[in-house]
């Protein structure tokens, strides 16, 4: 697959992504990572690439010449999709990332400043993602993110040590508890079960930790996590267990006020 980074500060990019997974993918070219200095496409003597905004108002505001000029230029006649990084984008998850790594090319363009002049996105864009709910300072640190989640789903990149299909979200569910040596620790014991050798006890022990730490954790994720009808009978039963939790804990207080 192969990545361009248009952005002005190509080095954050560069010291990160040569590290670790992203570097192993890059040797062994699963990833052509390349970056873009967007100053490198401003026509003016000082290189600038960004003005005061039209109408007024705080900020500084990315010019449309020079960032659809570097657009275009990585993009030549490819069909790369072209990915605005944005707070106002859709909120990137692990279907989007999967969705992502069956593409040849992609064009990550970060933003800097208060924003972009409109018209790079009416040009040049094809779509706006944004990493969660909140404004960074630039799009770097948003476009590592979704480098490292979408090169991780491509076969090949994690080796046999570490399956993307095994890690939360993969099936709609957050992975469940893991153990190593000792097998005990400050008095807690590895649960015999995985102790055991038994690969079908030990699998089924697996989902429903699975099923429990995303009932802990993130509720909503279970309303569309597909389960088989004895994953949801086991469901219904943690739901009763902690309805029981909740109404002792309840009656305790009640009793001591
Ligand atoms: N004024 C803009 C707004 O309110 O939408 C925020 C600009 S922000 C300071 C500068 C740049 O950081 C953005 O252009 C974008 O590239 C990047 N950025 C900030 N938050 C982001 C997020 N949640 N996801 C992806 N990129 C983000």
């Amino acid at each position: 697959m192969r990545i361009d980074v248009l952005t002005l500060f190509p080095a954050m990019i560069e010291h990160t992504m040569n590290e670790s997974m992203m570097w192993k993918a890059q040797d062994r070219k699963i990833l052509n990572l390349q970056t873009h200095d967007i100053r490198d496409y401003s026509q003016s003597k000082h290189r600038q690439v960004d003005d005061t905004p039209y109408g007024g108002g705080g900020g500084m505001v990315l010019k449309a010449d020079v960032v659809v000029r570097a657009i275009e230029a990585v993009k030549g006649d490819s069909t790369a999709r072209v990915l605005l990084m944005s707070p106002q984008g859709r909120v990137f998850n692990h279907t989007k990332a999967v969705e992502l790594s069956t593409q040849d090319h992609l064009i990550l363009v970060c933003g800097h400043y208060e924003g972009f002049d409109e018209r790079i996105r009416d040009l040049a864009i094809d779509e706006e993602i944004s990493i969660g709910d909140y404004v960074l300072t630039g799009g770097e640190l948003a476009a590592m993110v979704v480098i490292d989640a979408v090169i991780r789903q491509i076969p090949g990149v994690l080796g046999a040590e570490g399956g993307a299909d095994r890690d939360s979200h993969a099936d709609g569910l957050l992975e469940g508890a893991h153990y190593t040596r000792p097998a005990e620790f400050r008095g807690l014991i590895v649960p015999q079960i995985l102790t055991s050798g038994n690969h079908g006890a030990v699998d089924t022990w697996r989902r429903r930790q699975a099923i429990r730490r995303t009932w802990q954790n993130r509720p909503e994720l279970l309303r569309t996590a597909p389960l088989s009808n004895d994953e949801r009978y086991y469901l219904a039963q943690l739901a009763i267990e902690s309805a029981e939790k909740e109404q002792s804990s309840q009656s305790h207080k009640e009793s001591k006020g």
